[in-house]
């Protein structure tokens, strides 16, 4: 394992941050971390080992919770809280203003079948998330477990 900071070689596999340049293992965008050949920032892959260069989501502390989200979907769904957990910002804004609606109109039928119609939404995307089919955020930084 290499820095993929500085390029260093670590001491050992367990070593959790750079001795020589104090990046946190994982971090960085410049050396491939299989074989210590400088990539470009905007790879996906190593040019030179071909390993992936995609950040491993439990690296990542920006990372949003699966679990999380999926719960939040499930319980909370109606009102698009997992969406704006996530930063699908438009999505939970459609889904929070229709059960708002929908809620405002619930004295008729159709306002009880706006509500249940999101809420279903929310209880599927929720399911979906813990499933894996939605595995990253609104800004395509994938979810950690
Ligand atoms: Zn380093
Ligand atoms: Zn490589």
């Amino acid at each position: 394992m290499y820095c993929k900071h500085c390029g260093e070689k670590y001491q050992t596999d367990e070593a959790v941050i750079c001795v020589k340049c104090g990046a946190p293992k994982g971090q960085g965008n410049n050396f491939c971390p299989n074989c210590g050949q400088p990539t470009p920032p905007t790879s996906s892959v190593c040019l030179s080992c071909g390993v992936s260069l995609a950040p491993n989501p439990a690296d990542n502390p920006n990372a949003k919770s699966k679990i999380a989200a999926g719960l939040l979907g499930i319980f909370l769904g109606a009102f698009g809280v997992h969406n704006f957990y996530l930063g699908y910002t438009q999505k939970a804004v459609i889904q929070l203003v229709c059960s708002i609606i929908g809620i405002l109109t619930s004295c008729l039928v159709v306002g009880g079948f706006v509500v249940l119609g999101i809420e279903i939404w929310g209880l599927v995307e929720g399911i979906m998330i813990l499933c894996g089919k939605i595995n990253v955020d609104g800004n395509g930084v994938p979810l950690k477990d």
